[in-house]
């Protein structure tokens, strides 16, 4: 690890400030990606700014059709909250899912979308359900969040405060996983609105999460799985590697879509 400042900002304006006047400054958050990063010295940010300290960022309420949650709430606590298996019993079910209790009770929901890992868990929710990433500067449409792997419409010196989710009627996530780390080797999360309008976000088969419009289509007409039928996803640029080919990926969207629309039938 290559030596750096460490700042403990009191609240939300001065880590604002931190960020801004550090040559490399990031934000700290449970620091499970960013801390071994920074030890195979793949990164050498100039200054941490850990967030740990503002309780401000830890929250989670239901407000009428919108779930916020706080940045720093760690996965174990979305996992468990009652608020958010009334709202979107799906979100509570993904957090559950990720990694194990350590990565649970540290790992926070900021630092997972601000990190864009390919095979991340929680960027399939926020861009399925159409959630809004509030900053400490603006609030970025879910849609214009993900810009590529591990890359993200954040700019130097911003910083994730809360994230927003619209409530659906039902949604779902299915996620098939890496049995060693539970990353997704393919992760589908599926949310249908009051309207009819239907959203499948996929995680894990590409560089970034994205959405499959052609069965999004589908399932607006029919809601049931068999609305997919003769319908497939086709493997080119999808990820390809010794978890699994980029035709399996393809195979494992559909399946996985299958079984959400079943869920939330
Ligand atoms: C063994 C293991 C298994 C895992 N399994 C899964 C899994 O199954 N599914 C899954 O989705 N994830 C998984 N993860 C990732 C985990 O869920 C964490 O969310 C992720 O590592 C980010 O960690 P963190 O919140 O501690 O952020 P940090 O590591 O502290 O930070 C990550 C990055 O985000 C930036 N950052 C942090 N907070 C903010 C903020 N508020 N605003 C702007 N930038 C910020 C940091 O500067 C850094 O660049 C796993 C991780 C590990 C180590």
């Amino acid at each position: 690890m290559y030596p750096y400042r460490y700042h403990r900002p009191a609240t939300v304006s001065d880590a604002g400030e931190m960020l801004a006047e550090g040559e490399d400054a990031r934000p700290l958050a449970g620091g499970m990606s960013l801390i071994p990063v920074m030890k195979h010295r793949l990164a050498a940010p100039t200054d941490l700014v850990d967030l740990g300290s503002l309780g401000d960022l830890v929250g989670i309420a239901a407000e009428p059709g919108v779930l916020a949650i706080g940045a720093m709430t760690p996965h174990a606590t979305v996992a468990v909250s009652g608020t958010v298996k009334e709202a979107i019993p799906a979100v509570a079910a993904l957090a559950g899912g990720i990694g194990d209790p350590l990565v649970r009770n540290r790992g926070t929901i900021g630092g997972s979308l601000a990190n864009n890992d390919p095979a991340a868990c929680y960027p399939s929710a926020v861009l399925a359900l159409g959630a809004e990433i509030v900053t400490n500067r603006r609030g970025i449409a879910a849609s214009d969040f993900f810009t590529g792997m591990f890359e993200t419409a954040l700019e130097p010196g911003e910083m994730i405060v809360e994230v927003r989710f619209p409530i659906p009627a039902a949604a779902s996530y299915r996620k098939f996983p890496n049995p060693a780390s539970r990353f997704s080797i393919v992760g589908v999360f599926l949310a249908r609105f009051a309207d009819g309008a239907v959203s499948v976000a996929v995680t894990g088969a590409g560089p970034c999460v994205f959405r499959i419009e052609a069965f999004e289509r589908a399932l607006a007409a029919t809601f049931n799985p068999e609305a997919l039928t003769g319908l497939s996803v086709p493997p080119d640029g999808l990820t390809g590697d010794l978890h699994g080919s980029a035709a399996y990926r393809a195979h494992l969207i559909k399946v996985l879509t299958e079984d959400a629309v079943a869920e939330c039938g």
